[in-house]
């Protein structure tokens, strides 16, 4: 591991005027960057440690519920109302990792964990150009099995590894950070990024700027649910999964869908085809079908992956089959 200093920040401020170098990072619950460090992948001079920062409450406010950047996923998904007004968020949480890792792993932690592809994870594999911009990308002529079918590059074809910000993405969420130019609100939808000819960046976040908070709207509909698929019973990264959010008339009738699907991008993806299905259909499986049928109009799938577009219908049918069915 390259040695690196270390400070700890007392103020918001403090931390920004601290991370204006390059070669710095900011430390929360360290579930990820610690790991990453430790294998060179990350290779930061200074860390900025904010887990003192006032960033760690769960507010409801007019507006919504705010949580904090620094708030624990345990506490996150356990909480009254985010397991009442919205479920899908706290199951994908839930979902995501195991009690240990959810107790020390933070909300804006969890937005900027980086892909679990192999290659970038181990840098004795010389060609990842996220790691190594220029140097190629391994994984397309290697192991793609659980890669993107959708969204990718020739430059990479890696996925986002969360579970949670698929779950936001349906509550359609807004990530608030500041920086040395100010505030900022990102609606989640913009905050994760393609990886196009920068495969090197996983966001938009600008150099020096913080994650403070996660803003999630009044729900209107409280009806949602998450399902993810995976190689084993325990934890793992997913092949697949769904966020889900129905709203259906007294009749049965669907009003409004959101649908987001993990597992197949470099970014939680929304799959609005198969939203517009779904209005003004009666809640039933020719529904869902219909919708997994128009679900990935664009979907890419490689060598080795195919599998993961018809996985992905399948898992809609059953998320909306499960969604439709709750109280
Ligand atoms: Fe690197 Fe992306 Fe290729 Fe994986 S898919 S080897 S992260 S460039």
């Amino acid at each position: 591991m390259r040695p690196f200093a270390y400070a700890r920040a007392t103020d918001v401020q403090g931390a920004l005027a601290a991370a204006r170098d390059e070669e710095v990072m900011f430390l929360a619950g360290g579930t990820n960057l610690l790991d990453l460090m430790k294998t060179g992948v990350e290779r930061p001079a200074r860390l900025v440690d904010i887990t003192r920062l006032p960033l760690g409450a769960i507010e409801e406010r007019p507006a919504g519920l705010r949580l904090g950047a620094l708030a624990r996923n345990t506490d996150v998904a356990d909480h009254p109302l985010v397991r009442t007004r919205y479920p899908v968020l706290s199951q994908a949480i839930v979902a995501g990792a195991s009690p240990q890792l959810r107790n020390m792993a933070t909300v804006g932690g969890n937005l900027l964990q980086r892909t679990r592809c192999p290659y970038f994870q181990e840098p004795s594999f010389a060609e990842c150009n996220k790691r190594t911009p220029g140097s190629g990308c391994a994984a397309r002529h290697g192991y793609h099995r659980m890669h993107a079918i959708v969204g990718h590059s020739e430059q990479c074809i890696a996925t986002n590894p969360g579970d949670m910000a698929v779950a936001l993405l349906v509550l359609d969420a807004v990530v608030q950070v500041v920086g040395p130019d100010g505030d900022r609100a990102i609606p989640i939808g913009e905050f994760h990024q393609l990886p196009g000819d920068t495969p090197h960046l996983d966001t938009g976040l600008r150099r020096g700027e913080l994650v403070t908070a996660v803003d999630l709207p009044p729900p209107a509909v409280p009806r949602s649910s998450y399902l993810k698929v995976r190689d084993r019973a325990s934890y793992a990264f997913a092949l697949v999964s769904v966020a889900a959010v129905l709203d259906l008339d007294t009749q049965g009738v669907i009003r409004q869908a959101r649908l987001a699907l993990g597992g197949v991008a470099h970014k939680p993806w929304r799959v609005p085809e198969a939203e517009q299905v779904l209005i003004g259909r009666p809640a039933a499986e020719d529904a869902w079908r219909a919708a997994a049928d128009v679900a990935l109009p664009d979907a890419r799938p490689l060598r080795d992956n195919a599998f993961k577009v018809e996985l992905a219908r399948r898992s809609l049918v059953r998320a909306l089959t499960t969604t439709a069915a709750l109280a």
